[in-house]
């Protein structure tokens, strides 16, 4: 029987639903749970909702709706769960059809146009982003920081300006070539996805990743028009928006005849990972999606893979204590965590130390932090005093998301420790550098 709510294209699946006993033992591990502590804002409390919105029990009425939009999609429901309910399949049905049933309130309307007209293009955000680089040079942004005048503007907006990193000169512009040969003998050929916040705010993870991808043998082809991997508007449910983006980057990626695709972003990899059954509709792209989806890698599941051939050396005369961040969407969306690990416990003089509540997010969750900025400064805040409790001097975040994140409140709680890409300290060791 249709429900009445929602349509016909892809409703959440009744034998998926029904996988769940209610047993609620995915309620502990839930960041929306911890922080809200309503049943609804959990798992099962969603997993109820969508089984009642399918019977035509319940309207998508804008509290139910909200119940939807309070959850991260970090998919930790999906590690816990003893049942394997794939909630990770039902949200990804469930946020189309409130896009498409349920309108939102005008002004939520307009901010959720900015931010999907916006972040997914590279090209237009940078064009933003120059007033924003000659603010920050001026010394207005800690002026206007201090003053918290955004904040009592508007909560949402305060959201997104406290996540504006530190702009320099590379943020206009892309640094890489199209070919760039291995160092040594080639082992493979491999394709390289930028990222649109990666290459933006952290060109210097991009760099890196090439020079560890090359010195160990592989020959990396950077297609110079690259668009987004679709992950922000997939995972918010845009699904004609993400549809198209993932069109595009997979003709991006056609006749370049490479062994792998290579994201060095959780989120990115967890979405370009997903092409099959995002295009699974489509009579065109529906193979090449699942074609294309087969080769991508996180970059640090590829290095594990392949093996490192190069000589690691110490990037610090001390013994140097890291901790390691688990991004979502490479924990449980993509399953890597040991090989992150593994990398990291190879550069001499490392030792890896294990925060509290490891798996639980961060509260960035792609866009989550500008669109549910309360929540998530909440787990923010809890994620870094988990991390800095450690004792560790550097934190290794493999997400450009978690790393905007948690840096914002590492300075709010006025901690010094370093974060960065796992990838950038295994350059470091192969090029010999003592990390700053
Ligand atoms: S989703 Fe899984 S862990 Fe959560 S209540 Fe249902 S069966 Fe239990
Ligand atoms: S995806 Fe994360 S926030 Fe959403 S229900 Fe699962 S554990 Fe909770």
């Amino acid at each position: 029987m249709q429900s009445p709510t929602l349509d016909s294209q892809h409703p959440p699946e009744p034998k998926l639903i029904d996988a769940c006993v209610h047993c609620g033992f995915c309620l502990s591990t839930c960041p929306s749970y911890r922080v809200l502590g309503t049943e609804m804002d959990s798992p099962r409390g969603r997993v109820y909702l969508m089984d009642a919105l399918n019977e035509g029990e319940i309207d998508l009425t804008p509290a139910v709706v909200s119940h939807f939009d309070s959850c991260l999609g970090c998919l930790a429901c999906t590690t816990t769960c003893p049942s394997g309910v794939q909630y990770d399949k039902l949200i990804a049905s469930m946020r189309p059809q409130i896009e498409r049933n349920h309108r939102r309130p005008l002004v939520e309307r307009l901010y959720r146009q900015f931010i999907f007209g916006l972040f997914p293009y590279p090209n237009r955000l940078r064009l933003l982003l120059i007033p924003l680089f000659i603010y920050q040079k001026l010394g207005l942004q800690k002026l206007v920081r201090q003053t918290g005048i955004v904040e009592k503007v508007s909560p949402h907006l305060a959201g997104m300006e406290s996540n504006l990193p530190e702009l320099s000169l590379s943020t206009f512009q892309d640094t890489l070539p199209e070919l760039i040969p291995a160092q040594g003998k080639q082992r493979y050929r491999v394709g390289m996805i930028l990222g649109c916040v990666q290459r933006l705010f952290f060109d210097r993870v991009n760099q890196a990743t090439v020079r560890v991808l090359t010195t160990n043998g592989c020959e990396i082809v950077v297609p110079p028009i690259q668009g987004c991997c679709a992950a922000l508007p997939h995972h918010q449910g845009q699904e004609e928006q993400a549809k198209t983006l993932a069109r595009q980057m997979i003709d991006t990626f056609a006749n370049t005849n490479v062994d792998a695709i290579i994201i060095n972003a959780a989120g990115c990899g967890h979405t370009l990972k997903e092409y099959g059954e995002l295009l699974q509709d489509d009579p065109e792209y529906a193979q090449k999606a699942i074609d294309f989806a087969a080769k991508v890698k996180d970059v640090q599941e590829f290095l594990a893979d392949i093996k490192l051939t190069t000589q690691l050396s110490p990037i610090s005369t001390a013994p140097l204590k890291l901790v390691y961040q688990d991004a979502c969407h490479l924990l449980h969306g993509q399953k890597i965590s040991v090989q992150p690990r593994q990398l990291l416990k190879q550069i001499p003089n490392v030792t890896l130390t294990e925060p509290l509540d490891a798996a639980l997010c961060c509260g960035s969750a792609g866009v989550y932090n500008m669109l549910q900025p309360e929540t998530a400064n909440e787990l923010g805040s809890q994620k870094v005093r988990n991390l800095v409790n450690t004792g560790a001097t550097i934190i290794a975040s493999a997400n450009p998301g978690c790393t905007l994140q948690i840096a914002k409140h590492l300075e709010l709680q006025g901690h010094q420790t370093k974060i960065l890409h796992p990838i950038e300290l295994l350059d470091l060791s192969i090029r010999g550098i003592q990390v700053s």
